[in-house]
């Protein structure tokens, strides 16, 4: 793992897409789609607070900063940007194809809430293997 130290808080996550593995770290912006992905995102998170009632969990995010911020903390987690991207990629179109996600740490229990309302309104399959176990969402369970 010659990844290992580079980033201290190391929250990682990855996804491949058409053969390419794209990173992400919480809260990284590097990405040439970052505008797009938070684009989907929101969006995802507006359908699933229509059609769920999904509600961004806060108290997982930091409690030093103001609630609009926490949202927005919470929607860059590595796990969600990945997703985004994946979504960006014509993912949608591709709903007979199960998206899969690794990260190197625990997904956060927003995260997973999210993971599952997504698979829900977008119907599709969504396979996140994190450090303790395979998170399956299959938007029915
Ligand atoms: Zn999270």
């Amino acid at each position: 793992m010659k990844r290992k130290g580079l980033k201290k808080q190391g929250g990682c996550s990855w996804v491949e897409i058409d053969k390419e593995v794209h990173f992400f770290y919480g809260g990284d912006n590097s990405h040439p789609e970052t505008d797009k992905i938070h684009r989907v995102l929101k969006e995802a998170e507006r359908k699933m607070k229509e059609e769920l009632g999904y509600v961004c969990r806060v108290s997982f995010a930091m409690h030093d900063v103001e609630d609009e911020s926490k949202e927005a903390n919470l929607r860059m987690h590595s796990e969600k940007l990945a997703i985004g991207l994946w979504l960006v990629c014509g993912g949608m179109e591709r709903k007979g194809e199960a998206i899969r996600v690794y990260k190197n740490l625990r997904v956060c229990g927003d995260c997973h809430e999210f993971i599952k309302g997504v698979s829900k309104v977008l119907g599709m399959v969504l396979v996140v293997r994190d450090a303790n176990r395979f998170h399956r969402l299959n938007g029915f369970t």
